[in-house]
């Protein structure tokens, strides 16, 4: 074994045998893979194989459409039979509503260049005999599906990443992780120590023990998950000789199930609603490719249901009942990434699906830590997208919550129960006696609209328009007409002080830094060019700010910050020692005026000012801007303060007809003033200028990735962000939620990223991206919302006050 390495990947499941290859396939060969046992010892040796491209964020889903066509490759490469066999795959629906999901997943697919048919309950019973028709209304079929040999395919990742250089020591436990100083490992093992670099946990079971090493908790759980494989069965060997082919596979979402010809016996794997965590809080290192015991209990609601929809199934024996452990994390996607806060460490774990997702995440990972930058949108598996309010407790509720529906929709409106609520502002109860539904974002409850009195507080979940619409419809006419109170804690914010923040500051941020006592919105960006972060910035001294940004990026933004940070400038995350209530509305400032002896006039406190003033007798922040587009403030408090703040101006409000609103307003009216958000319009994978930031930019100054802008600048951009008026199907009124495909001449040319209904102007609207040759004004496209193609033209400007007075008066 090697006593040094630039880099040591921890684990030899599939994923981490993906990680080595695939750094090596980007010229970094001084690399050691280290395996306690043998490699696929964990849960890659008994894993069913299947796979699929099929993934409810597209981006996720390009990545297992790349991870499927790399098998032939490194098969052939590596000399390592990977026993693929691609006979397709069925997605049966039994209702109108998974009828409707699969459509859109069909739509999504589109623009990713994925070939999916939706076909008939006849059609699939044609091609998937073992099938009851009248349990089915129809099918997505999808050719790119199939299943491998999960041995082959590590041994292949392995072999090819041997033959490039890398060094694999099997039957050798990394006991031990110490940092140096300079940032550098000792990665200590029973076999010497390596050091290394850079680490990368991809330990899979054991990846939350081997975190623990540096004092890490990864919010990753072990399930138990069982399949059975059945004796063979005539129906198959009928089908193969007749069709020559093998049977395709099947997902049954009603049954909670998938099925697939296994030999000449049919494979049926579940997701049992009663399912168990394995080894909750610490797994054994003494477990070796072992098998759990089989708990056919579990499965028998299941199996009721195959033998209904299959009824083939209910006459044969079973041959082989197994019973494995795998990983998740509290929302079913993997963790990747360099580690928040700990230098050159990396982690490729929680691959629920490492034979659909393996490739996909070694391909980003080696890219992030060899070029910087993952290179695909990898935004829903970064490992930054928890905190650590995603405790050991919370990731088992919410593991147990999302294996559990490993198979049900998720709507777009719908929050999901566990886990819930569990971190809360000091106005929560205050809400809640008005009658809010909340959601969570970040693990923080925010609530996203106000029910009428005394009707339940709760949204159904639908893909059309849900039983909010007309609550949000008033709250959002409350806003633009009279004044409306809203919670706005749910940004993340961070302080900016020390000697040189000014100047450090100003190289990591595109605008340029306002003056002391302003706001002004900036953004981030990598060395290429493409946006970390958009952040308003409020200035309160010379070396002293506050910066407000997304708080579901609270992680992702501070690393970055905190990557970069500097001697003598403090960078602190506020989290919840500072909230904030915000008023909207023509009345705001009557209702703000009355509480405090600060003047508001505009001609003393203009748009975009940012001091700290009183109200009543409250110490705050107060930030003239909202993002609603209206005459608004943001009150920022200590928390202790925020009850007494909600009461004040609660009580101040009512001569003005102050009510509350809540997100769902909230994004309602941003659509109508054209304002883009973090994680949609922006996102780690455009740059400022596709997205339209340009008053962020100021180019008068050098910031991280300025020369990348100019460049594309210079060139143009390939896609531009437009905004979309969608015409109205009264038959079918439904809004976007993201991701549809945006047609143009009857082709794909884009997506959508985001959008609503704008009440208060009446419009269906959305963003997209689309190529910037399209992007003009007036331009017609179309807009798949549920299957349906819906004209859509590109808007130049808001569509409510585009010169933008109602923020200014
Ligand atoms: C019953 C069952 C069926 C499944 N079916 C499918 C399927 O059809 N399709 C699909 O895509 N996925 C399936 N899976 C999931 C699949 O098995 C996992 O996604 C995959 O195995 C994850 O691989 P990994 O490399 O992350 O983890 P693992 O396979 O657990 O690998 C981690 C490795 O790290 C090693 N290790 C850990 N700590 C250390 C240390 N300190 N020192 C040295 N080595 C260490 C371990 O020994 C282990 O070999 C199934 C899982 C089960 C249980």
């Amino acid at each position: 074994m090697k006593s040094s390495a630039h880099v040591v990947v921890i684990g030899g499941g599939v994923v981490g045998a993906s990680v080595l290859y695939h750094l090596t396939e980007l010229g970094w060969t001084d690399v050691v893979l280290v395996e306690r046992k043998e490699l696929t010892a964990g849960s890659t040796w008994h894993a069913a194989g299947g796979m699929h491209t099929l993934n409810g964020d597209p981006n996720i889903a390009k990545l297992q459409q790349y991870t499927i066509g790399l098998y032939r490759e490194i098969e052939q490469r590596s000399g390592q039979n990977c026993s693929i066999h691609m006979p397709g795959g069925l997605m049966l629906a039994g209702d109108r509503e998974r009828m409707d999901w699969l459509r859109m997943a069909q739509a999504r697919g589109r623009y990713l260049g994925m070939d999916m048919e939706i076909i008939s309950a006849a059609e699939a019973k044609r091609m998937f005999p073992l099938l009851e028709e009248q349990y089915f209304i129809g099918a997505l079929f999808d050719r790119a599906e199939g299943h491998v040999d999960p041995t082959g395919v590590t041994l292949a990742y392995a072999g090819c990443a041997r033959q490039a250089g890398a060094e694999i020591c099997q039957h050798t436990w990394v006991s031990d992780l110490r940092q140096r100083p300079d940032g550098t490992w000792d990665v200590i093992t029973d076999s010497g120590e390596i050091h290394a670099e850079h680490i990368v946990n991809a330990g899979g079971l054991w990846a939350r023990e081997v975190g623990r090493m540096i004092g890490l908790e990864l919010p990753v759980l072990a399930m138990e998950h069982m399949y059975l494989i059945t004796q063979d069965m005539a129906e198959v060997a009928e089908y193969n000789a007749a069709t020559g082919n093998e049977l395709p596979m099947g997902l049954d979402f009603d049954g909670e199930l998938y099925i697939r010809q296994e030999g000449g016996g049919m494979l049926l794997g579940t997701y049992e609603q009663a399912c168990v965590p394995w080894s909750p809080r610490e797994t054994p290192w003494t477990f070796d490719q072992q098998l759990l015991a089989p708990d056919l209990d579990r499965l028998a609601p299941s199996l009721e249901i195959a033998f209904k929809h299959y009824p083939a199934l209910a006459d044969v024996g079973i041959k082989k009942v197994i019973n494995g452990p795998f990983t998740f994390a509290p929302d079913g996607n993997p963790l990747v990434g360099p580690v928040p806060g700990v230098r050159n460490c990396w982690v490729a774990c929680a691959v629920m699906a490492g034979l659909s997702q393996g490739g996909g995440v070694g391909l980003t990972l080696a890219r992030w830590m060899v070029d910087g930058d993952p290179g695909e949108d990898i935004w829903a598996m970064d490992v930054a997208r928890f905190g650590n309010w995603a405790s050991l407790a919370y990731t088992n509720a919410k593991v147990r919550e999302n294996y559990s529906r490993r198979f049900r929709i998720t709507f777009p409106n719908e929050e999901l129960p566990a886990g819930r609520a569990l971190h809360t502002t000091p106005v929560y109860d205050r809400l809640t006696a008005h009658n809010a539904v909340w959601g969570a974002s970040f693990g923080l409850e925010h609530p996203l609209w106000f029910q009428r009195p005394g009707e339940e507080p709760r949204e159904d979940v639908t893909f059309r328009r849900s039983n909010a619409y007309r609550a949000v419809a008033e709250e959002c006419t409350m806003v633009r007409e009279r004044v409306g109170l809203t919670e706005c804690s749910n940004f993340a914010k961070y302080r900016v002080t020390g000697a040189g923040s000014a100047g450090w500051l100003q190289r990591l941020l595109t605008n340029r830094l306002p003056r002391p006592g302003r706001i002004n919105l900036t953004a981030a960006l990598a060395p290429n060019g493409h946006i970390v972060g958009e952040f308003s910035v409020a200035r309160v001294g010379t070396d002293d700010f506050f910066l407000f940004g997304s708080h579901v990026a609270e992680a992702h933004h501070s690393r970055w910050f905190f990557g970069h940070l500097a001697d003598g400038v403090r960078f602190d995350v506020l989290g919840l020692s500072l909230v904030g209530l915000s008023l909207a509305g023509p009345g705001a400032r009557d209702v703000l005026q009355s509480v405090t002896d600060a003047s508001l006039a505009t001609e003393n406190y203009p748009f975009m000012t940012f001091r700290r003033i009183d109200v009543g007798m409250i110490p705050a922040y107060v930030g003239r801007m909202t993002y609603t587009g209206d005459l608004g403030y943001e009150i920022w408090v200590a928390p202790e303060y925020q009850r007494a703040l909600f009461d004040l101006l609660w009580q101040a409000g009512k001569p003005y007809g102050i009510g509350l609103f809540g997100f769902r307003a909230l994004m309602s009216l941003r659509m109508e003033k054209m304002f883009g958000t973090w994680a949609r319009e922006y996102r780690p994978v455009y740059t400022p200028v596709e997205a339209r930031m340009h008053r962020s930019l100021k180019l008068d100054h050098d910031f991280i990735g300025r020369a990348a802008v100019e460049a594309e600048l210079a060139r143009g951009p390939a896609r531009t962000l437009g905004y979309f008026d969608i015409a109205p199907d009264p038959a079918e009124p439904a809004d976007v939620v993201g991701d549809e495909p945006i047609w143009h001449g009857g082709a794909v040319v884009g997506w959508v990223t985001s959008g609503a209904y704008a009440h208060y102007s009446r419009r269906s609207l959305a963003f997209g991206y689309v190529p910037s040759e399209l992007a003009v004004p007036g331009a017609m496209f179309e807009v798949e919302i549920i299957g349906q193609r819906r004209p859509a033209r590109l808007l130049p400007e808001p569509v409510l006050d585009p010169a933008g007075h109602r923020m200014r008066v």
